[in-house]
C-alpha cells in the first residue's frame, strides 16, 4: 500500500481514537496504546497488515479472533469493543491490560505462594468455564496469553486460535503451543474441545506452582513423546491438595480427564473463591438482555439516539454508539467484576448513597414478586408470594394464602460507607424466606 492513501484510511478508521505509544509485538501484529476520544478511556488496539495476514493465511484466524471476542465479557477475558477494517489494516480495540504478561510475572518471580497461585487459578478457571459455557474452546491457553491487570487480575487473550465449539462436530485443527498442548492434539486425534484446555491449564497450574514446566525438552520430538505418556515428576514441595488436582488434570486419555465442573468442586480450588466467582457464568445472551439506565442516559447525552442504542445493544451490533456505551459501563466503577454479573452490585453497596442501595433492593424485590410498605427510615415491611413455573415454563403466581412469607427489612449503616442489610421473617415458612433470601442475593448480585 502507497504511505498516503494508508495513512488517510487510517486516520478515517480510527477517528475516534489517538493513538499512543506501542505497548506489545505479536507474530504479525503491533499492539498500541490508544484513548477513546468520545469517552476519554485508554484502551488497546492490535494492529494487523491486511496482506501479511493474508500471505500467512491467517485470514480466517483473525476474523475468528473477532468474532469469539466480540461475544465475550467475562471479568478474566480480554474485552473487545471493535474491530475495524481498512483496506490495508484490521484494527482490533480491546481493553488495555496494563501490566504485562503472567509469563514475564512467574519468570522474575519462579515458583509463586499457594495463595497466590489459587488466585489466578480460579481466575483462569472461571474465564475458561465461560468461554466453553458460549461453546468456546481457547485452544492456546498459556502464560504468555494470559495478561495481568493494575490489579494483578488476569484477562485471557489471544483467541486467533479458537474455534467455535459446535454440537456433535470435533475439532480437527492441530494448533497452540507444544509445551502446553494436549496428547490429544499432538498425536492429532479427533477431539472435541473443552479437555485440551484443561490440559493446558494443568500445566499453567504445575507452571504457577512449581516455577517449571512439566514437559520440556529442546527436543521436539522428545518432548512430544513425554507429553503423549504424560511423563512427569512433581517437586517434593507441594501439597496434597494441589498435587492431587495437577495429576487429575495432566491425565493423558482425555475421557478420564477431570472436568472444568468436576475443578469447582475440588477441596483446593474452593479454598477462598471470591463470591462473584462462586456462581456459575451467565450465558453472553443473557448479559446481552441487561442494560444499564444511568449508561444509556450518558451515551444519550452525547447525541446519540436512545431506541437505536437499545435496539444496537440487544442484537450486538458494533457501532459508535455501542462501544462508548460498553466503555463507559466497564469502567464505571474500576472493579474486575463490574458488568459481568450485571452491574457491579458490591462496588456499589459500598460507596454509593442509601437511598440508591435502597432503589436496587426495592428493583430486586419487585423482579421477585415481593410487594412492600414503608415503616420507616430504610425501613420496609414485606409480603412475598412465591412463584412457580407452570408446563410453558411461564412462571405464574400462586394463589395467595398458604406460603405468603411475611418479613421486615431495614437497611444499616455500619462502618465507614458500609451498609447494612437486615431481613427478618415474621410470618410463614422458614424454608421459602431462607430461599428467598438466597434469591435476592443473587438478584443483587451480592453472590
Ligand atoms: P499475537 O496474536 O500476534 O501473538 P497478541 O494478541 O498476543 O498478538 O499481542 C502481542 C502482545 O501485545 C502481547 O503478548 C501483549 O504483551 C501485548 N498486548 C496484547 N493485547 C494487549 C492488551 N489488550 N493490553 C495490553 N497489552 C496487550
Ligand atoms: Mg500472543
Amino acid at each position: 500500500m502507497e504511505g498516503s492513501s494508508r495513512g488517510s484510511s487510517a486516520v478515517v478508521a480510527l477517528q475516534n481514537y489517538k493513538l499512543g505509544k506501542n505497548i506489545g509485538m505479536g507474530s504479525f501484529s503491533r499492539v498500541k496504546l490508544a484513548e477513546h476520544l468520545l469517552t476519554g478511556h485508554k484502551v488497546a488496539i492490535k494492529i494487523q497488515c491486511r496482506h501479511a495476514v493474508k500471505s500467512k493465511g491467517m485470514e480466517e484466524k483473525v476474523i475468528r479472533e473477532i468474532k469469539i471476542l466480540r461475544l465475550l465479557r467475562h471479568p478474566h477475558i480480554v474485552r473487545m469493543y471493535e474491530a475495524i477494517e481498512t483496506h490495508s489494516n484490521i484494527y482490533i480495540v480491546t481493553e488495555h491490560v496494563a501490566s504485562g504478561e503472567l509469563f514475564d510475572y512467574i519468570v522474575e518471580r519462579g515458583r509463586l505462594q499457594e495463595d497466590e497461585a489459587r488466585r489466578f487459578f480460579q481466575q483462569i478457571i472461571s474465564g475458561v468455564e465461560y468461554c466453553h459455557r458460549n461453546m468456546v474452546v481457547h485452544r492456546d491457553l498459556k502464560p504468555e496469553n494470559l495478561l495481568l491487570d493494575s490489579k494483578r487480575n488476569i484477562k485471557i487473550s489471544d483467541f486467533g486460535l479458537s474455534n467455535v465449539m459446535r454440537d456433535g462436530y470435533f475439532l480437527k485443527t492441530s494448533c497452540g503451543s507444544p509445551n502446553y498442548a494436549a496428547p490429544e492434539i499432538i498425536s492429532e486425534k479427533l477431539y472435541a474441545g473443552p479437555e485440551v484446555d484443561v490440559w493446558s491449564c494443568g500445566v499453567i497450574l504445575y507452571a504457577l506452582l512449581c516455577g517449571s514446566l512439566p514437559f520440556f525438552d529442546e527436543n521436539t520430538p522428545n518432548l512430544y513423546k513425554t507429553i503423549k505418556r504424560g511423563e512427569y515428576t512433581l517437586p517434593s514441595h507441594l501439597s496434597a491438595l494441589p498435587e492431587d488436582l495437577i495429576r487429575k488434570m495432566l491425565v493423558v486419555d482425555p475421557m478420564k480427564r477431570i472436568t472444568i465442573g468436576q475443578i469447582r468442586e475440588h477441596e483446593w480450588f474452593k479454598i477462598r473463591l471470591p463470591r462473584y466467582l462462586a456462581v456459575p457464568p451467565p450465558h453472553t445472551s443473557q448479559q446481552a438482555k441487561k442494560i444499564d439506565e444511568g449508561i444509556l442516559l450518558q451515551v444519550t447525552k452525547m447525541g446519540f439516539n436512545r431506541d437505536q442504542l437499545i435496539e444496537s445493544l440487544h442484537n450486538r451490533i458494533q457501532n459508535e454508539a455501542t462501544v462508548s456505551y460498553y466503555l463507559l459501563f466497564d469502567n464505571r466503577f474500576h472493579d474486575t467484576t463490574a458488568g459481568y454479573l450485571g452491574g457491579g452490585f458490591q462496588e456499589t453497596m459500598s460507596r454509593a448513597h442509601p437511598r440508591e442501595i435502597m432503589t436496587e433492593v426495592l428493583k430486586a424485590l419487585r423482579d421477585l414478586n415481593v410487594s412492600w410498605k414503608n415503616i420507616g427510615n430504610y425501613n420496609i415491611k414485606c409480603l412475598y408470594l412465591p412463584r412457580r413455573a407452570n408446563d410453558q415454563g411461564i412462571v405464574e403466581t400462586e394463589g395467595a394464602g398458604t406460603t405468603a412469607v411475611k418479613f421486615e427489612m431495614q437497611l444499616y449503616k455500619s462502618l465507614e460507607e458500609k451498609y447494612l442489610l437486615d431481613l427478618m421473617r415474621v410470618s410463614g415458612p422458614q424454608l421459602q424466606f431462607l430461599d428467598l433470601c438466597a434469591d435476592l442475593l443473587v438478584q443483587l448480585r451480592v453472590v
